[in-house]
């Protein structure tokens, strides 16, 4: 049964890496029919951040990544915040003390610290924990005395040096390194009486019965600490499959993409928008820069991954089909910007029209009184420009001559295009429109060139003054399209206000 999990730790927004993750969890999820769960790692009580937690469920529904399992949705694994399972990392620490596989440790950060600078390069570990101030080192009443006067403790996992730990990864491979190289970490801190992530993230992906741990690349490095955590606890037998999956680059590929990269290159790095609570700092959102949840979905999905083919237009149904960790990629997939909107344009080309008005109304309402416009009039304005844009709020600059007529003309193509005659020949123009029906664009445009060719007129000239008149400049979709939704009577009275 698969059961898989996304486990993020509520210290800020969430990264758009962290999406990839908990996007490539679902989709495996939805394959395989299995269970997605979020979990929530507060564990660290010195980076938690107000208002994250919010923000990471805010943002995995905007985008359509759907949970089974967790703090909102509740489930029978849970609590799924960690904050509220002191109880059960307290069975498990004791477990692992009684056990002898862990043991409690007194060193002050200030000892810590003089070791440090005593000893070059020191790990707490075999060849260093005796000389520290613990409970292998120290005799054990005074242990108890130190546990009893209330002294501050940690309690530490006893690495046996020597072993080579095999984490077997569904993407890399077997990696394997020795347990000589690993440090006695810390599991669990009296101080605040709470595990650290290794050993709360360990007891909790056996408990929740998780079947894959898909995460990031950075947590590759403690996998072999956390293969050594389930052997130390029995439960070698059902360790979950892990898969590490490559970092998102910078565009250039030098190195993880970071906030900065952004900020730099005037594109977010994050879902939503985010106000920093402390500093007030506001860091930019995919959804608020106006790109649509299933684009940015897309787009994601491809970072790490492809299908195989040359397919890169699919929707989640799509991904969830073909998704797999084979054609997942090792190395870091870099991140294009230029990719992400092309993604949104072609998103914004596949919405139908009745959509794309219906969200365009409260944009056009900032500038006019929609009340004015059939919703049929508003579908066919944005119908005829939405292979411009790339954003909703595109639509605007481009569709604006639909719902006002040019107050002033464009200075450079005045000069260009109107001419002393031009004023004679757009009236006689207007005779021509009068006769036309509007509706049929290609009669109505055969008559106008009929007319052009027959009296020798400069067709570019005309026809982009023509263009002033109507739409301000020089730019848009076909003449013929326009004046088709705008009507006869509008085109022909823009036309009469610009000879004036
Ligand atoms: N809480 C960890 C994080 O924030 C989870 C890592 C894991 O998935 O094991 O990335």
């Amino acid at each position: 049964k698969v059961r898989v999990r996304f486990a993020p730790s509520p210290t800020g927004p969430l990264h758009i890496g962290g999406v990839r993750t908990a996007l490539y969890n679902y989709l495996f999820a939805r394959q395989h029919g299995g269970t997605m769960i979020l979990r929530i790692e507060d564990t660290d009580s010195n980076r938690f951040v107000p208002g994250a937690e919010d923000y990471i469920n805010e943002a995995l529904d905007w985008l359509g990544i759907g949970i089974d399992e967790g703090v909102r949705q509740g489930g029978n694994y849970g609590p799924y915040k960690q904050s509220e399972r002191r109880d059960i990392y307290h069975t498990y620490v004791k477990q692992l003390l009684d056990s002898g596989k862990a043991y409690i440790a007194f060193d002050t950060p200030q000892e810590l610290e003089q070791k440090r600078k005593q000893v070059k390069n020191f790990q707490y570990d075999a060849t260093t924990r005796m000389t520290m101030r613990n409970s292998l080192s120290l005799p054990a009443e005074q242990v108890k005395a130190l546990v009893d006067s209330g002294e501050n403790y940690v309690v530490r996992f006893k690495v046996e040096p020597g072993r080579d730990v095999v984490v077997h990864d569904l993407l890399r491979g077997d990696v394997t390194i020795n347990s000589s190289i690993l440090d006695d970490k810390v599991l669990y801190k009296k101080a605040d009486d709470l595990p650290t992530y290794h050993l709360a993230n360990i007891v909790d992906d056996h408990l929740m019965q998780v079947s894959h741990v898909i995460r990031g690349e950075e947590w590759l490095p403690s996998a072999p600490l956390h293969v050594l955590l389930y052997e130390a606890f029995g439960w070698a037998d059902t360790m979950p499959a892990f898969v590490h999956l490559p970092l998102l680059l910078k565009p250039d590929g030098k190195g993880k993409l970071s906030k900065r990269d952004g900020d730099r290159l005037g594109f977010p790095v994050f879902p939503l928008d985010w106000t920093d609570p402390a500093t007030g700092e506001v860091s930019s959102g995919y959804r608020e820069a106006g790109y649509l949840p299933q684009a940015v979905v897309n787009f994601l999905a491809l970072l790490g991954w492809n299908p195989g083919d040359d397919r890169e237009f699919m929707t989640m149904e799509e991904l969830t089909r073909d998704f797999s960790f084979a054609h997942c990629s090792k190395s870091g997939a870099k991140f294009d910007f230029e990719k992400a909107k092309w993604f949104n344009h072609e998103y914004l080309l596949h919405t139908p029209d009745a959509e794309l008005a219906r969200d365009f109304k409260p944009l056009l309402a900032q500038h006019v009184d929609v009340a004015r416009y059939s919703d049929d009039y508003i579908v066919a304005a944005v119908a005829s420009v939405k292979n411009r844009i790339n954003f909703l709020k595109d639509l605007w600059p481009n569709a604006h001559f639909y719902f006002e007529a040019p107050t002033e003309y464009n200075a450079k193509d005045v000069r260009k295009r109107w001419k002393d005659d031009t004023p004679r020949l757009l009236t006689e123009l207007i005779a021509i429109l009068e006769t036309q029906d509007f509706d049929n664009v290609e009669s109505t445009e055969q008559a106008v060139m009929h007319w052009i060719d027959g009296n020798g007129i400069h067709k570019g000239n005309l026809m982009n003054a023509m263009r002033l008149t109507v739409v301000g400049e020089c730019k848009g979709p076909g003449m013929f399209d326009i004046t088709k939704i705008l009507g006869k009577q509008e085109t022909i009275a823009r036309i009469k206000r610009g000879i004036d």
